[in-house]
């Protein structure tokens, strides 16, 4: 349902416009919002161009030497009123975003929204106990400080928007910069639930700012603008190429959190229920994780029986409407996301892979958790991300072999390994290329750690003080012990 400037999700009024300068404000132009669960129209979103862009850069320019004198604990006090509203309006947010995007609804109510708030709490405390300790230079004092940097780009994608959202918009407002947050345009309206709770939560006009658009059509705007001091980004590679083009006319900092092909490695000294349970969980959120380990890698002499029970458990996931509390699999987000999985999997099969489960669509927008059995190191099916519920399996007989193949790819986001032995777990994790390895555990994540890819998935790091490292300007003031009038 939908007036000129709201929609109404599943009983949840969403302004469908920007939110600038502590003002809605709509564009000549709308794009439509589809839901991934049955494809009916969501709403008429304002299609942001280039001179919404400039307002937003504007308001937040305005809007920073305020928020950046603002005392840490105010600031900390603000965020935290924030995660009191996401708290509040867990249920809201839940269902809004599930019927948006397509990904469960009880990992939304129970896992996500929670950890949006804690999102705003973690950095709003962090922020309190940021310190370096000052050192000596010759009797010369250095202390380090993090000013704040300015006003910074925040660009999202759609497989968890309100979560990676607030994972930057939380230290950056909590490192006392002001924000432009661009949420995908496949799933845009919890990104403007956001800003009512930020408004009403005390933050100031103008600290935060939603942009809605193509990115295509507003991401140029924003990210050359010689006003905006850090870009942080979320999405896929050539997307990244193009946004590091763009801000390189002003040399604007970039942090680059891209796509992956992570392994995950069985060997045959591994509790094989634990790899079993550990490899189905990667067709989570109907496979579009970034840090899914699609690529399974195997030990021969257990491949057979891993694959068994691998078979086993898969069939037993249900796959359907993903605000139903029994199921496990949802849709995939777009007519065009399930266009790219199929041709991934149909290019796959006519080079000669078997299709050991799946490897087809369903009905609706639906894609059958697919495992992939006899394809090439150098084929396409392994060496690209598909992000969708598609696994690929090889075999290896050595661990030199399984690190081999492991690393053998362009990407560097994470790795998991299953072994009963602690001395390969540390042989094997030290040779691996990845911003994340899990030892016999899948997503566990620490907002502390640093986290972030290597080669094509990412640049830089955040997480804790990297958070910050990244979002303020580093300052080191050297201080002399002479030169005092009141020392003699
Ligand atoms: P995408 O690159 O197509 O889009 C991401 C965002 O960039 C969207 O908001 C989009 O509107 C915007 N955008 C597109 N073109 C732009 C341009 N020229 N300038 C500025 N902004 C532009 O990615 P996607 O399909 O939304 O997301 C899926 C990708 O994200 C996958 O590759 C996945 O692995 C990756 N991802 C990475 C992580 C991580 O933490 N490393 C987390 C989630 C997703």
């Amino acid at each position: 349902m939908t007036d000129t400037h709201t929609t109404t999700v599943a009983g949840v009024a969403v302004d469908t416009r920007h939110w600038i300068g502590g003002e809605r404000v709509a564009s000549a132009e709308t794009f439509t919002d589809h839901s991934p669960i049955d494809g009916a129209a969501l709403g008429e979103i304002s299609r942001g161009t280039a001179m919404e862009a400039a307002a937003a850069v504007a308001a937040a320019k305005a809007a920073f030497p305020g928020w950046a004198a603002t005392p840490r604990a105010e600031r900390a006090r603000i965020l935290h009123a924030v995660a009191d509203g996401v708290e509040k309006r867990i249920e809201e947010l839940a269902i809004v975003e599930t019927t948006d995007n397509g990904a469960l609804l009880r990992s939304h109510r129970r896992g996500v929204m929670p950890r949006v708030a804690h999102n705003f709490r973690f950095f709003a405390d962090w922020l309190l106990e940021l310190e370096h300790e000052d050192f000596d230079t010759r009797g010369h004092t250095n202390h380090v400080s993090w000013d704040p940097a300015g006003p910074c780009v925040l660009i999202t994608p759609w497989n968890a928007p309100l979560m990676l959202a607030t994972w930057k918009v939380a230290p950056a407002l909590a490192a006392g910069n002001t924000v432009i947050l661009k949420p995908a345009e496949w799933s845009p309206l919890t990104a403007s639930l956001l800003a009512d709770i930020a408004a009403e939560a005390g933050l100031p006009a103008g600290v935060l700012n939603v942009v809605q658009g193509l990115g295509s059509e507003i991401g140029d705007a924003l990210t050359s603008h010689p006003d905006v001091r850090r870009i942080s980004f979320t999405g896929s590679v050539p997307t990244a190429k193009r946004i590091s083009a763009s801000a390189a006319a002003n040399l604007t900092p970039l942090s680059l959190e891209l796509g992956g092909k992570s392994p995950l490695l069985v060997f045959a000294d591994a509790d094989l229920d634990l790899a079993v349970d550990l490899a189905v969980e990667q067709y989570d959120n109907a496979g579009q994780v970034c840090l899914a380990g699609t690529r399974l890698l195997v030990e021969e002499t257990v491949a057979e029986e891993f694959t068994k029970r691998f078979v086993e458990k898969a069939s037993r996931l249900v796959q359907g409407d993903p605000r139903d509390e029994a199921t496990d699999i949802g849709p995939n987000i777009h007519p065009r996301q399930l266009e790219k999985i199929d041709g991934f999997v149909q290019r796959a099969l006519e080079a000669g892979a078997r299709a050991v489960t799946g490897g087809h669509r369903r009905d609706g927008q639906y894609y059958a958790p697919t495992l992939l059995t006899d394809v090439a190191q150098d084929s396409e099916i392994v060496q690209e991300e598909v992000f969708g519920p598609v696994l690929t399996l090889q075999t290896f007989g050595t661990e030199e072999e399984a690190v081999r193949l492991a690393n053998d790819t362009r990407f560097g986001l994470a790795a998991t390994l299953a072994t009963g032995d602690r001395d390969r777990a540390d042989r094997v994790t030290a040779q691996l290329v990845a911003g994340t390895v899990w030892v016999n555990c899948f997503f566990v994540r620490d907002l502390q750690a640093p986290f972030g890819g290597s080669r094509h998935s990412g640049v830089g790091r955040e997480g804790g003080t990297w958070s910050f490292d990244f979002y303020c300007d580093l300052k080191n003031t050297v201080t002399a012990p002479k030169g005092w009038k009141d020392h003699g």
